[in-house]
């Protein structure tokens, strides 16, 4: 039978936190009636399985064949792009490539029509290039907030040694209109502060923005008006095509499998809002000493904890458990639970007995953290991590930060102030997390901003179909 859907491509970085905000994307167009190419590297396959829920919607997985070298650590040199973006820029393209010319030249793949569309994150500017050839438009999925993209344009185009100081010291960001942001060293990521116009990032950037802005027909952002609004209009004034806010991208409640995760178990013996969960994304961790001090922060806490534990940026990942302080799993075994590599992070954070989550501060992590209506102790470790930790602490103010090089007491004092009952600015940051749910849930569902701006991206996107519209011209 003819296969009378309209058909898009979807193809992310290499990295899991990539992949997170395009299958959330993948759910709602396929649920708006789309037929979702969703292209992936194998290591990213089971990632996906695990979230999406592909019965009823129509999505399908269609892998790459890769010489993937995976097992790395993208915080061990933070002067060199992490590996899985590096890699992005190179071995993605001719097996993408190929895939294009069956599914446009060879009379469609499996009887599907060619996409309309052609959606990849930034860190795959290339493909506008490649979408060019196909005669299709390219969209963008930007996975970093527009709050963090400003700054990143900002510090790797003019770089902090040419900005102005402040009187403290803070270097000054321009922004649109009067809008400046103050920033201490401390607040960037390793290497920006003495970066000069031969560090690698400096082109990098430079490239990548300007294929971005000017080459995609729109950009998608995994974020929602209500919480970055004056951001977004930043963001959209240096775009050629249109930028639609239609986060968060998590996946459908309908279209999510139900975890059988035993962490989940366990955090049912818990009360209600009294545990830590501690993750640092799917690709970041600490160094050993940083990993002794947070233990022995969170043991003095005396706050439950669930914590999931990468091997350190300098050791290696046998016997991880031995990294721990002595005797400390024995010590806290009755309310702390270490779990080596990954969970169901979602279904973590959904339960309602985690009360704080000290994070790394990956996009992903802070939207779910958010959407769930838990408050954020911040250690951001490189990226645009320090950026994220700076706009949860001072703008969203559902979290506090905990600095660079922190000692186990402030790192104690830190967790006990975002979960005491009594605890003024705990009070603050947890009152915030709620609010930013509620605004969350609100934007998403129907008539919110976020489901009104993806149905004006689906309308674009189907106007093509009609209208057979040509690409933009490449700037
Ligand atoms: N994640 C998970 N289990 C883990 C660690 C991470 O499910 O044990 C997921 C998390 O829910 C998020 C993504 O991996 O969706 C990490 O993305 P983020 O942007 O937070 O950080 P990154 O890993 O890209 O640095």
């Amino acid at each position: 039978m003819a296969h009378h859907r309209p058909h898009l491509v979807l193809l992310p970085s290499l990295g899991i936190g990539h992949l997170m905000p395009l299958l959330g994307l993948a759910t709602r167009l396929a649920a708006k009636g789309f037929t979702i190419s969703l292209v992936l590297a194998s290591h990213q396959i089971s990632v996906a399985q695990h979230r999406l829920l592909s019965s009823g919607l129509d999505i399908r997985i269609l892998e790459l064949d890769l010489k993937l070298e995976l097992n790395t650590n993208s915080n061990t040199n933070p002067n060199v792009l992490a590996s899985l973006v590096a890699q992005s820029q190179t071995i993605l393209r001719s097996p993408f490539e190929n895939l294009l010319h069956r599914m446009f030249d060879d009379g469609g793949l499996d009887g599907l029509p060619p996409p309309l569309c052609i959606i990849t994150d930034f860190f795959l500017g290339w493909t506008v290039e490649f979408a060019a050839k196909f005669g299709v438009p390219r969209i963008n999925i930007e996975c970093c907030p527009p709050h963090a993209m400003n700054l990143v344009e900002s510090l790797w185009t003019i770089l902090p040694r040419n900005l102005e100081r402040s009187d403290s010291g803070r270097y000054i960001v321009p922004g649109q209109g009067n809008n400046l942001t103050l920033l201490s060293a401390s607040e960037m990521t390793s290497g920006m502060v003495e970066a000069d116009a031969s560090h690698p990032k400096h082109l990098f950037f430079k490239t990548l923005l300007a294929i971005n802005q000017k080459g995609s027909w729109a950009t998608i952002l995994n974020t929602f008006q209500e919480l970055e609004s004056d951001h977004i209009d930043q963001f959209q004034s240096r775009c050629a095509g249109p930028v639609r806010a239609v986060g968060p991208l998590l996946p459908l409640p309908g279209a999510r499998r139900l975890s059988d995760c035993p962490e989940l178990e366990w955090l049912d013996g818990r009360p209600a809002g009294s545990v830590v969960y501690v993750s640092f994304g799917s690709e970041n961790s600490i160094t050993c000493a940083e990993m002794n001090e947070l233990a022995l922060g969170l043991e003095s806490s005396m706050k439950p904890f669930l914590w999931v534990l990468r091997p350190p940026t300098d050791a290696g990942s046998d016997a991880l458990g031995e990294l721990l302080p002595q005797g400390l799993r024995a010590r806290t075994e009755h309310r702390g639970q270490i779990v080596m590599g990954w969970t169901d992070q979602l279904a973590v954070l959904s339960h309602p007995a985690i009360g704080a989550f000290l994070t790394h501060c990956g996009w992903n992590s802070l939207l779910e953290g958010i959407s769930c209506g838990v408050p954020f102790i911040c250690w951001p470790i490189n990226a645009e991590q320090p950026f994220n930790a700076k706009f949860i602490e001072e703008e969203a103010k559902c979290g506090l930060r905990i600095w660079k090089g922190a000692s186990r007491d402030e790192i104690r004092r830190v967790i006990k102030s975002v979960l005491d009952d009594e605890d003024e600015a705990g009070k603050a940051v947890r009152r915030n997390a709620i609010r930013w749910k509620e605004m969350a849930e609100g934007a998403v569902c129907e008539g919110g901003s976020s489901a009104k701006n993806l149905d004006s991206l689906v309308a674009d996107i189907l106007a093509l179909q009609r209208r057979k519209e040509k690409p933009i011209a490449l700037g």
